[in-house]
């Protein structure tokens, strides 16, 4: 199926004499019917701007725009690819706006004047994480954007999503459970990049709730994830007391036992522990 007048995505990167760099994590989808298929795994996207991270040769772009996307903000830091992006531009005229930058530089409180934005991504694997950490630790709550649908590697993935008591489950999970609704909405094996990766994938659906499950001091909760899961290892006894020289009244006034490690507190254990080191600084 054709969804616009451009040239398949082989052809483009053909002809542009372009190789990928595996430094930007440049593992490329030239099925256009895939990305359709991503682009709308949240439902209808009339309406609404979506910030695009690392747009590349365009696969998902081009499924965001035919797809009615008001306006696609492109950020992508490879100077190669911006001449493909503004013939893409050249098709959807004022419907794109390619920025040539890297992405962990944006500033994304640039962006608050919009109404009804998305983040729609395949990332570029080794700066996923950090991105999503920033995406999810906004000055305001709620943040900026509505939803999120990323692309990340499995097992990041997984850990996004991760139940208290699994493997998985950290500060990623955290971060995200605490204020978001989160789930896993495809998979797809290597075969599905080029070139093909060693990992598989999957794309995670982020909806930004108004509100977080339990009460927290978003400061603190974070700085406290952050310390435990550090030295996950650890007793939170030690692992908490570089940020605080009283952890072990204050998690005995938490109900929580000193020698617990990271993983065994639950959202809400957490959150408790961040109010009573807010009481505690108070007082
Ligand atoms: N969206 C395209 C697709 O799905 O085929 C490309 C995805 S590829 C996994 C990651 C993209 O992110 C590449 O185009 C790469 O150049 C770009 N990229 C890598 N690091 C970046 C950064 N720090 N800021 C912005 N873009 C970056």
């Amino acid at each position: 199926m054709r969804i616009d007048e451009l040239p398949q995505i082989r052809e483009v990167l053909q002809k542009s004499n372009l190789i990928a760099k595996k430094s930007l994590s440049q593992n490329f989808l030239f099925d256009l019917n895939l990305t359709l298929k991503i682009a709308n795994l949240n439902g209808s996207l009339i309406n609404s701007t979506v910030l695009e991270i690392g747009p590349g040769p365009g696969a998902l772009t081009r499924a965001l725009l035919a797809s009615g996307v008001k306006k696609v903000i492109a950020i992508e830091k490879d100077k190669n690819f911006i001449p493909i992006l503004k013939d893409i531009e050249k098709v959807y005229p004022n419907r794109l706006e390619i920025i040539e930058q890297d992405a962990l530089t944006f500033n994304l409180e640039s962006l608050n004047h919009i109404s009804n934005l998305k983040i729609i991504s395949n990332l570029p694997y080794n700066i996923g994480t950090k991105l999503l950490i920033n995406w999810l630790q906004p000055k305001i709550w709620p943040p900026i954007w509505r939803d999120m649908t990323l692309m990340f590697q499995k097992e990041v993935a997984n850990r996004i999503v991760a139940k208290h008591g699994t493997k998985a489950y950290g500060r990623l999970s955290i971060l995200a459970q605490w204020r978001c609704s989160v789930k896993i909405s495809m998979n797809l094996p290597p075969e599905a990049f080029r070139p093909v990766p060693k990992v598989f994938s999957s794309v995670v659906s982020i909806f930004a709730n108004d509100r977080p499950q339990f009460t927290a001091n978003p400061l603190i909760l974070e700085k406290i994830v952050k310390s435990g899961f550090n030295q996950r290892r650890k007793m939170l006894r030690s692992s908490l007391k570089k940020d605080n020289l009283n952890i072990e009244k204050i998690l005995l006034s938490s109900g929580i036992k000193s020698t617990l490690r990271a993983e065994n507190l639950t959202i809400s254990d957490w959150c408790n522990l961040a109010r009573t080191i807010e009481n505690y600084e108070k007082s």
